[in-house]
C-alpha cells in the first residue's frame, strides 16, 4: 500500500481545515503539513456555501458578553460555556485576520465601518457579510494563501479510518482512498486534525454539499470517541423546493430574508408564524421550522408540498441590492423573489452535535484534534445563524496554533496497527464481493425514515420504529454490492461508503434523541414537549462500544458545567 508521511495531517479544506493549515504553517514553516480532502481544495464543503455571514461583536454598542448570552440562550443552556466564550471572544481577532491579513472584502457602511446585518435569534445586528455570498469570499482568500505556501495537498482523497498505533493509545495516521485511482493510501502523521464538517445529509431535504456524509463522525465513533448532543440537528426554515430530481431542492435561501422583513405564508397564502412565536418570522430556526412543519402536517401546503416565502411587500430595490445572489438563484429555479412567492420547506442544515473536544481542540485520542462542524459542544441545542463559520474559523485557527507546539512536545511517528488497517480495507472492499443493487433505493429509504421519524418532531414511538428500520437498512446495504470493474472515480463505491457512514451516524442521532426526554432547541419530543430543568442541564454523550465495525451504541448524559453564568443570570450589565 502506498504510504505518505507528514508531521501534521488536516482532514478537510473548509474554514476549519484551511485556517488550521495557515496557522500551523505560520507557527512552524519547517513542519510538513498536508491537507487531505475528499473534494477539491477551495471548492468543496460548506464554508464556501455560506450565504448570510459571520457573527462577531464589533460595534461599540455590542459586546462579547451580549454575543455570548445570545449563544448560550439560543443554545438553551446546553453549550459548553468555555467553548462558547472562546468562540465569541476569538471571532473578533479572526474577522480582523480575514480582512487585514487574508484580504477579504466585507460590505461596508457609508462611513467606512463594516456593515453588520440582522440574523434571527440575536439581540444585536452583528452579522458581517459580503452581500449574500460571504463564504466564497472567505474560502477563496484562504485557499489562495494555502496555495501560496508550501502546504501539501491530497485532493480527492477520502479519509476512511483512523488507524491507531499497536498499543491503541495514540493515532498513528489515517487510511485514505485516492478517489482518482481507487488505491488505498496510508497517511502517517504525528498529529491529525479532524475537520470534515459533519453534514446532516441523511434527511430528505438537506442543505450541505454532497461531499459531506458524516465521514469524520463515523470514523470517530469507530475509533471509540464520544459524540455529544447528537440529537441536536438544526433544520433551516427556508430550503428551496425546485422538484425532487434536482440537487437544488433543499438548498437554502438565506435567513437574512426573514431578518429583513420577509414573510412566510402557508398554502392558503396566510402568514402563520404569530401562532407559534411573538417574534414571528424572526424567531430562532428551531421555532420557525417547527411552526412550518406544523402547518405542513395540518395540510396547509402549496401544490409542491411546502410553504412560501415572500418579499413582495418590501422595497424591490433593497431586495435586489441586498440579496442579489438569492434573487438570481431563485430566478434560476423559476421563482421571482422580488415580487412573487418562492416555495420553501424546512431543510436539515447543521449538526450541533459532534466529537467531544476541549478549547485547545484536543480530543480523548492522543494526537487527534478536532475543529469545525465535526466538533460538538459549542452551540448546544441550537446554532445561531452566523455562528457556524465563526466556529470553524475560530477553532480551526486554534488547532493550527496548538498542533505545532504539541508535535514538538509530544509528537512522534508511530507504527500503524497493521491488523486494524487490514480490517478497515476489508470493510471498504466488502461491497465488491456482493451482487450490485440499487443504492438509490436505500438512500431514499434513509431520507424518508430520518425525515419522518427522527426529524423536526420525534416521539418514543417514531424513535422505536426507526431503530428497527435503520438496522434493516444497514443489513440491506451490507447485502448490496458494487461493481469493481474500474476503481478510478468509482462513485458508486463512494456512495456505498457514504451510506455506511450516514447510517451509523443516523443511529447515533436516534439513540441520543431517545435518551433526551425533554424538548430543547432543535430537539422536539412530542411526548415531552416542555423545556425542563435548565438548572440541571445535561448533555448526551454517545459512544460506539467495542469500536470497529461490530460495536453497539451506548448513550449516557453528563452535566453541563455553568462555568460563567447560570440559568436565570446574565453577564449583561443592567
Ligand atoms: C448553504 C449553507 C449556507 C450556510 N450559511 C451560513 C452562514 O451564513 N453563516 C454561518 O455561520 N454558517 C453558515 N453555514 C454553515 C457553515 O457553512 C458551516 O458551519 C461551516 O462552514 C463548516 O466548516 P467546516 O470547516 O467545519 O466544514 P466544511 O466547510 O463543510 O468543510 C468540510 C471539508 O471536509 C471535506 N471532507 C468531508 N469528508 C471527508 C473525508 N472523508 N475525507 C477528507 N475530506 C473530507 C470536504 O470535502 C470539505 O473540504 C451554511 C451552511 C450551508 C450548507
Amino acid at each position: 500500500m502506498k504510504t505518505v508521511k507528514t508531521d501534521i495531517l488536516i482532514l478537510g479544506s473548509g474554514g476549519a481545515g484551511l485556517f488550521a493549515a495557515l496557522h500551523a504553517h505560520q507557527h512552524n514553516p519547517n513542519l510538513s503539513i498536508t491537507v487531505a480532502v475528499k473534494g477539491l481544495l477551495g471548492k468543496s464543503g460548506c464554508t464556501r456555501m455560506v450565504q448570510g455571514g459571520y457573527n462577531v461583536a464589533l460595534d461599540p454598542n455590542d459586546s462579547v458578553e451580549r454575543h455570548f448570552m445570545d449563544t448560550i440562550e439560543g443554545g438553551k443552556w446546553l453549550p459548553d460555556q468555555e467553548l462558547a466564550w472562546t468562540l465569541v471572544e476569538t471571532a473578533i481577532e479572526r474577522i480582523r485576520e480575514l480582512e487585514n491579513e487574508l484580504g477579504c472584502f466585507f460590505d461596508r457602511n457609508p462611513d467606512g465601518t463594516i456593515h453588520q446585518k440582522a440574523f434571527a435569534g440575536q439581540t444585536f445586528d452583528r452579522t458581517v457579510h459580503k452581500g449574500d455570498l460571504t463564504g466564497i469570499e472567505i474560502i477563496n482568500r484562504l485557499a489562495e494563501q494555502v496555495w501560496a505556501r508550501g502546504i501539501h495537498r491530497l485532493e480527492e482523497h477520502r479519509a476512511v479510518e483512523f488507524i491507531k498505533n499497536k498499543t491503541g493509545d495514540a493515532i498513528a495516521g489515517v487510511l485514505m482512498i485516492d478517489i482518482r485511482s481507487g488505491e488505498f493510501v496510508m497517511v502517517q502523521a504525528q498529529a491529525v486534525l479532524l475537520a470534515t464538517g459533519g453534514g446532516p445529509t441523511m434527511y430528505k431535504y438537506h442543505t450541505p454539499s454532497g461531499d459531506k456524509t458524516c465521514d469524520g463522525m463515523a470514523m470517530a465513533l469507530r475509533a471509540g470517541l464520544a459524540l455529544r448532543d447528537m440529537e441536536m440537528v438544526q433544520f433551516h426554515p427556508t430550503g428551496l423546493i425546485a422538484g425532487m430530481d434536482t440537487r437544488i431542492t433543499g438548498t437554502i435561501i438565506e435567513e437574512g430574508l426573514r431578518g429583513s422583513g420577509g414573510y412566510l405564508l402557508n398554502g392558503q397564502r396566510e402568514r402563520f408564524m404569530h401562532k407559534y412565536d411573538a417574534r414571528n418570522e424572526r424567531a430562532t430556526r428551531d421555532i420557525v421550522s417547527r411552526g412550518m412543519y406544523q402547518e405542513m402536517r395540518e395540510g396547509r401546503v402549496g401544490p409542491r408540498g411546502g410553504l412560501y416565502i415572500t418579499m413582495a411587500h418590501l422595497d424591490p430595490l433593497m431586495v435586489r441590492k441586498e440579496f442579489k445572489g438569492m434573487v438570481e438563484r431563485c430566478a434560476d429555479c423559476g421563482f421571482d423573489l422580488v415580487s412573487g412567492l418562492v416555495d420553501v420547506v424546512p431543510t436539515a442544515h447543521y449538526m450541533m452535535g459532534g466529537v467531544e473536544f476541549k478549547v485547545d481542540c484536543t480530543t480523548t485520542l492522543h494526537g487527534l484534534f478536532c475543529a469545525g462542524e465535526d466538533s460538538g459542544g459549542v452551540h448546544g441545542a441550537n446554532r445561531l445563524g452566523g455562528n457556524g463559520v465563526a466556529n470553524s474559523t475560530v477553532f480551526g485557527g486554534i488547532a493550527g496554533d496548538v498542533m505545532p507546539g504539541w508535535v514538538k512536545a509530544h509528537g512522534a511517528f508511530s507504527e500503524p496497527d497493521k491488523d486494524a488497517m487490514d480490517v478497515a480495507v476489508a470493510a471498504c472492499r466488502a461491497p465488491f464481493a456482493k451482487a450490485a443493487g440499487s443504492l438509490t433505493d436505500i438512500r431514499e429509504k434513509l431520507y424518508n425514515l430520518m425525515w419522518d421519524d427522527v426529524g423536526i418532531v420525534r416521539d418514543a414511538t417514531s424513535l422505536a420504529r426507526s431503530a428497527g428500520a435503520l438496522d434493516e437498512l444497514e443489513a440491506e446495504l451490507d447485502a448490496t454490492g458494487v461493481s469493481d470493474s474500474n476503481l478510478a472515480f468509482n462513485l458508486t463505491w463512494h456512495d456505498w461508503l457514504n451510506l455506511k457512514n450516514l447510517i451509523l451516524v443516523s443511529k447515533s442521532i436516534r439513540y441520543a434523541s431517545e435518551v433526551r426526554e425533554d424538548s430543547r432547541g432543535a430537539h422536539f419530543r412530542a411526548d415531552f414537549p416542555e423545556v425542563r430543568d435548565l438548572e440541571n442541564s445535561r448533555f448526551t454523550s454517545v459512544t460506539w462500544n467495542n469500536g470497529g465495525h461490530n460495536g453497539r451504541f451506548d448513550c449516557t448524559t453528563k452535566p453541563v458545567a455553568f462555568t460563567r453564568v447560570k440559568p436565570g443570570e446574565t453577564l449583561l450589565k443592567a
